[in-house]
């Protein structure tokens, strides 16, 4: 891919946030969705790349699912921020029915097979009719960078060829683009500053982890990992901590089998580096043989997982890194650089994958 169209590209997306025109927040969802479906999607993106509008449905639940209760837990149904300058944005209505008739968690939501599956549908005629067509009209008219609306079929759309792999590029730059614009959007909504008010943290609200899941998750991981530390493979005597194992920052989303237990001293060793090929074999190969048990495990509590989804974010964060010359954390103060090695921890699906030699 060239620079030019690299920068071509970045252009593009800032002239969306510019001058597109919006009365909801879907603009932002929507290039959100096509941003992480590019990460999840197979392969390196740099053909067309075809994606359901059921799958672009799914992603705007789970980005709204936080944002639909009050902003401060103690008010009612009239603290629920605006996404929209107009009336309240017809998806927040649908998805707080789904939360009311399912209990509060999105995986118990996605359980229930028959609320779920009419709440897609739903959310994406909306899309449909919204900002599908509306995503890619700037001042002066229609920019179809991204996809064409004539190429609209099966109810699908089709990144344009290099696209996904634009995205794969600069997903981490993307999102904070789109976020902030989001964040910015609904701050100026009227009615949402009283409710706001100074000082609070709309972006831990809108975006940010669930802390309070994290309990749930270390009880199923405790079952499979025991209580020695994922990293250093010592006991851990005081309450392990709940680690992303691709970091929140390269790709928030919480997601069970991407979740070790480990030392915060460990913990806060690895930061938001890359683990070493070494620890990501050892994921790997854990998610592999008690894949199904951490999946029946999250689901009973309900939990988020999706494994493939989890090995996907991991090969495109490792990826991205060998791209950019990124560093590995291995240990205390030890950062090997990323080569091409981490692709031979996929590339075999079996158990013999030889355990690489640990050497410190
Ligand atoms: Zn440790």
């Amino acid at each position: 891919m060239s620079a030019a169209a690299e920068v071509q590209f970045l252009r593009n997306i800032q002239r969306l946030l510019d001058e597109g025109d919006f009365v909801a927040t879907y603009k932002f969802a929507l290039l959100q969705a096509l941003a992480d479906l590019s990460v999840e999607g197979a392969g390196d993106g740099q053909d067309a790349l075809v994606i359901p509008l059921e799958r672009i449905a799914e992603k705007f639940i789970e980005y709204y699912w936080p944002q639909v209760v009050p902003f401060r837990p103690d008010s009612d149904s009239t603290g629920i921020l605006q996404q929209s300058t107009g009336q309240q944005a017809s998806i927040l209505n649908e998805l707080l029915q789904l939360r009311l008739a399912t209990g509060g968690k999105v995986q118990r939501a996605r359980q229930n097979t028959l609320l779920w599956r009419r709440a897609v549908r739903k959310v994406a005629v909306t899309i449909r009719a919204m900002p599908l067509w509306k995503l890619q009209v700037v001042a002066g008219g229609p920019e179809e960078f991204l996809y064409r609306q004539a190429d609209f079929k099966d109810e699908s759309i089709t990144l344009l060829p290099g696209i996904a792999s634009h995205f794969r590029s600069f997903h981490g730059l993307v999102l904070r683009l789109v976020r902030g614009r989001w964040l910015e959007r609904v701050r100026t909504v009227k009615s949402n500053q009283a409710i706001i008010g100074a000082e609070a943290d709309l972006e831990a609200f809108m975006f940010g982890t669930d802390r309070k899941a994290l309990n749930g998750f270390r009880e199923v991981l405790r079952e499979v990992d025991g209580l020695n530390c994922f990293y250093c493979n010592r006991h851990m005597s005081i309450v392990p901590e709940v680690d992303h194992f691709i970091a929140w920052s390269r790709y928030p989303i919480d997601l069970g089998h991407n979740f070790v237990l480990a030392h915060p001293s460990c913990n806060n060793g690895k930061r938001d580096f890359l683990a070493d090929l070494r620890h990501l074999h050892r994921w790997s190969t854990r998610n592999r043989q008690h894949g199904v048990t951490m999946a029946t495990g999250f689901d009973s509590t309900g939990l988020p997982h999706d494994l493939e989804r989890s090995i996907a974010i991991a090969k495109w964060a490792y990826a991205h890194g060998e791209d950019i010359g990124a560093h590995t954390w291995l240990t205390g103060d030890q950062f090997p650089k990323l080569d091409h090695r981490w692709r031979n921890v996929f590339a075999s699906a079996s158990e013999t994958l030889p355990e690489p030699p640990y050497t410190q």
